[in-house]
């Protein structure tokens, strides 16, 4: 059992005005296994969070902790986070020239893992998992994300995300610009993942529709970079019918 643990995270960026405090203190524990919805109004900062998970440098913690099974992971670089097990799908957002998807999968693993997977079985698994996720096999010779539409980006990071098999994946707006079977085939991917890997995810969306497909355990509402309510799959049937009015205007 690995644990997530984030405690009284305070997180700045660099602004034309100088810095700006975006989390004002969020605390939260993901276990193993479970998972975890943060949900909430544009602009309350989940992005914020996932990005300060991952490293990424134009974020600035400016007082709190993440750590990882007790490691400390603010410590640690973007590929020591990836080696630790931390999995977040918008670690390559970029298009990377010359790259096959194929090619980028089994580098990626091969860092993750520390030994390049043995060529017959990583094949076997790649085309079993693009398969599943309903992915036409000629993807796997394209460029890395060359040209993919909204669909496959969001199908390339669940692919990602089944064959690292991570301990913790953070999978921001994994939701946004899918039709409803595109929705429902992602959804799929990742509950696969989960019960293969017995990751702990941590879904992050605006909007409710994935959680009928993917079911939280916890759903924690963000509003202006503080979790301003938690409760569990009830909550998300609340914010459905109700919205977050009531956070918001609670807030201003
Ligand atoms: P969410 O993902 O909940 O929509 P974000 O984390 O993207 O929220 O943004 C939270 C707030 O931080 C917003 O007001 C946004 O404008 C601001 N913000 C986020 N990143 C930056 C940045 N790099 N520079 C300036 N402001 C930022
Ligand atoms: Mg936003
Ligand atoms: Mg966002």
């Amino acid at each position: 059992m690995s644990t997530l643990q984030i405690t009284d995270l305070h997180v700045s960026v660099e602004t034309e005005e100088g810095a700006k405090e975006i989390l004002k203190g969020v605390t939260l524990t993901i276990n193993s296994g479970e998972t975890h919805a943060i949900m909430g109004p544009n602009g309350s900062g989940k992005s914020t969070l996932a990005y300060s998970i991952a490293g990424h440098p134009r974020y600035t913690v400016t007082s709190g902790t993440i750590t990882l099974d007790g490691e400390d992971v603010l410590a640690m670089s973007v590929d020591e986070r990836a080696r630790a097990g931390l999995f977040l799908a918008m670690q390559y957002p970029v298009e990377v020239p010359g790259v096959t998807v194929s090619n980028f999968l089994r580098t990626a693993k091969t860092a993750v893992s520390g030994e390049a997977p043995k060529l017959r079985h990583w094949v076997k698994d790649m085309r079993g998992a693009m398969d599943n996720l309903r992915m036409d096999s000629s993807f796997a010779e394209r460029n890395v994300n060359e040209g993919f539409s909204g669909g496959e980006k969001k199908r390339h990071e669940i692919l990602q995300m089944e064959l690292l098999e991570p301990k913790f994946a953070v999978l921001d707006e994994t939701d946004s610009g899918l039709d409803v079977d595109a929705l429902r085939v992602v959804s799929e991917g990742v509950n696969r993942a989960k019960e293969a890997t017995g990751s702990g995810v941590l879904l992050i969306t605006h909007y409710t529709r994935i959680l009928r497909y993917i079911t939280p355990d916890h759903v924690h509402v963000f509003v202006d970079g503080r979790i301003a309510e938690q409760g569990g799959p009830e909550l998300a049937d609340d914010l459905e019918a109700n919205g977050y009015d009531r956070f918001v205007t609670a807030g201003a």
